[in-house]
This record gives C-alpha cells, sequence and structure tokens, in this order.
C-alpha cells in the first residue's frame, strides 16, 4: 500500500482465457494504465503474489481452469486481497450472474461485447476510489514524517500479533527505541535537522524489520519495533544490529545513538499493556546506565539486565 498520494499510473490485471479480449482490452487501456495480463484463474493468482501494487483487476467469469467467480471469492476472502476492487467483464448478461457477481464482492459487473469508452469510465471510477481509499487509509495508520506507523495502529496490531503468537504458540518480542540526547539535537541544529534525524532513524527501523513485523513511531523520539516469530536472544542480536548502525550513522554530519528496551511474550507478559511497560523499565534501565546500549526485560527474577553495546 502507498501511504503518499502517486502520480504513477495505475496497476491493472486482465484477466481472460480469450487472448482477443486480452489484447482488445490492452490496446485500450494502455496509455493510462500498467497492464498486467493472465490467461486463467491460476496465472492470475501467481500475477497477483508478485504484484503488491495491484489496483485493480478485470476479470472474465468462464475459465478452464478456476472461474471468474471462484477466484473473486478466493481473493476477497484473503486479508491480503480483498481490497483490490475486481470488476467481472464477461459475456453472461442475465441479471441473476451480474447479481451473484456483486455479491461476491465485486465493485462492477460489465457485459461484453467491450464497449471501450463504458470500460474505460468504469475502471477510472474505481481506481480512482481505490487510491483515494488507500491515501485515506495511510494518512490513518501512518505518521506523517517518518512513514512509520503511527502509534494508534501500533495498538490495534499489537493485539492482533498478540493473539496470533498465543495461538500458534511462537515466540514474539518487542523493543522500544529512544533517540539519546536528542533535545540537545533540536537545540543546536534547529527542530528540522532533527526531523531529518528522525526520518533517517526511521529509515533504518523500515530496512531492518522484516515484512510482517511492525515499526512504528510510538512518540517524538521513541520507536516501537515488534517482532513475530522472534524470541528474546533474536530480538537483542536485530536490537544491537539497529543499535550498531545508527551510531554509524550520522545523519547531516551529527553523532546520533538511541537505547533500547526489549521484552519477550510470556504467561505473565501477556498484554500489549504489559510488554510495553516492561519494554520500557528496560529502556529506563539503559539510559540510567549509560545510553546507546540495548537491555532486555528477565521476566523471571522480573528484572532487567544489560545485554549487548
Ligand atoms: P534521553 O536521552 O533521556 O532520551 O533525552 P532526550 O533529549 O532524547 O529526551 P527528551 O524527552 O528530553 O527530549 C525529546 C525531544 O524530542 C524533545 C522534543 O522537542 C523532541 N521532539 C519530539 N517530537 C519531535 C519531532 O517531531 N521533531 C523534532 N525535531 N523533535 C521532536
Ligand atoms: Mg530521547
Ligand atoms: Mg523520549
Amino acid at each position: 500500500m502507498k501511504w503518499q498520494a502517486t502520480d504513477e499510473k495505475a496497476v491493472v490485471l486482465i484477466v481472460d482465457d480469450a487472448s482477443v479480449n486480452v489484447r482488445a482490452l490492452q490496446h485500450i487501456l494502455k496509455d493510462e494504465y500498467h497492464i498486467k495480463t493472465a490467461s486463467g484463474g491460476v496465472e492470475a493468482l501467481a500475477c497477483i503474489a508478485q504484484e503488491p501494487n495491484l489496483d485493480l483487476i478485470l476479470l472474465d467469469v468462464s475459465m478452464p481452469d478456476i472461474g471468474g467467480y471462484d477466484l473473486c471469492k478466493k481473493l476477497k476472502d484473503d486479508p491480503k486481497t480483498a481490497d483490490i476492487p475486481i470488476i467481472f467483464l464477461t459475456g453472461k448478461d442475465s441479471s441473476a450472474d451480474e447479481e451473484h457477481g456483486l455479491s461476491l464482492g465485486a465493485v462492477d459487473y460489465i457485459t461484453k461485447p467491450i464497449r471501450p469508452v463504458i470500460v474505460k469510465a468504469r475502471i477510472k471510477t474505481h481506481v480512482t476510489l481505490k487510491r483515494q481509499y488507500d491515501l485515506l487509509r495511510a494518512m490513518a495508520t501512518r505518521d506523517a514524517l517518518t512513514g512509520l506507523y503511527n502509534r494508534h495502529y501500533l495498538s490495534d496490531a499489537l493485539k492482533g500479533k498478540i493473539s496470533q503468537a498465543i495461538c500458534s504458540e511462537t515466540p514474539l518480542s518487542l523493543m522500544i527505541i529512544d533517540i539519546d540526547h536528542f533535545k540537545q539535537v533540536n537545540d543546536t541544529y534547529g527542530h528540522l535537522v532533527g526531523d531529518i534525524v528522525l526520518t533517517s532513524v526511521a529509515k533504518v527501523l523500515l530496512e531492518q524489520v522484516r515484512a510482517d513485523d511492525i515499526a512504528a513511531r510510538f512518540g517524538g523520539e521513541e520507536f516501537v519495533v515488534v517482532l513475530e516469530n522472534c524470541g528474546v536472544h533474536d530480538a537483542c542480536i536485530k536490537a544491537e544490529k539497529i543499535r550498531s548502525i545508527i551510531e554509524n550513522l550520522h545523519p547531516e554530519g551529527i553523532r546520533v545513538s538511541a537505547s533500547f528496551g526489549v521484552v519477550q511474550l510470556s504467561h505473565h507478559i501477556n498484554r500489549s499493556s504489559k510488554l510495553l511497560n516492561h519494554a520500557d523499565k528496560a529502556l529506563y534501565q539503559a539510559k540510567e546506565s549509560g545510553r546507546n546500549k540495548v537491555v532486555v526485560c528477565r521476566e523471571k527474577t522480573s528484572k532487567v539486565s544489560r545485554t549487548l553495546g
């Protein structure tokens, strides 16, 4: 999902087993959109998996492998693909067919033969709506300065990650990262340079976390990273790596460091508020004991201990 308005051409996937239709649609749409094509449901699924920025699918109904209705249902049932608008483009022109297609979650239903002006107009409407929706969602979930997730998103998503980890009995760790003496950066170099430092640190976090992890801006110069399927040992190694990268970053030629508090989900530390509290206590210890270091919360002793850095 894009988190800023974009002028890039929208990406449209045409799925039809009749190559003559694919070619005709390609011809009509090629100037305004990036076009991907698939000659059946299986090929379409492979294409969708590879194309994270898909803006719309133009879908035939009668196809030999996976039919359009089944493909539509499959895509709408999967949270990763549910928001991609689907327009059926089909020879099936009865009201019952149209009702069925729309009931499966398609945004529109166009009947063949292909009428270029109608097809273009309807695609344009739904691509515009999709882009506006993406932008609104991004504005609601992202921090405007850094592009990381915001605190509001984090509190919802963390609860989901915790339930998932408990259900699947897989480890989950969380780290709080706070830039050291950041007030001095602002005071010495000005707020705008401070903003550049924040953006540079955020970029490191984005680069270092996996796709399913969460990197969020928690407050002014405080960040939270949630590491899925990751125990505290690996989380500390990751934290130390990030700490070291930040120490060597020198954004705008300024020496910057950060302190880290790390905690793992456990029987006792089993809610988002507890994870954040314990990570915060470990962070406090990191600050108290000299900054620029990683401190882990050890649950059994309920104490924190310095690990690395
Ligand atoms: P410590 O090492 O104890 O964390 O000290 P610190 O100076 O980093 O912590 P403190 O909480 O005293 O100061 C944080 C500063 O971060 C103060 C605030 O003005 C600044 N800040 C918060 N949000 C932003 C922002 O969006 N941009 C900039 N440039 N500064 C910000
Ligand atoms: Mg700070
Ligand atoms: Mg702070």
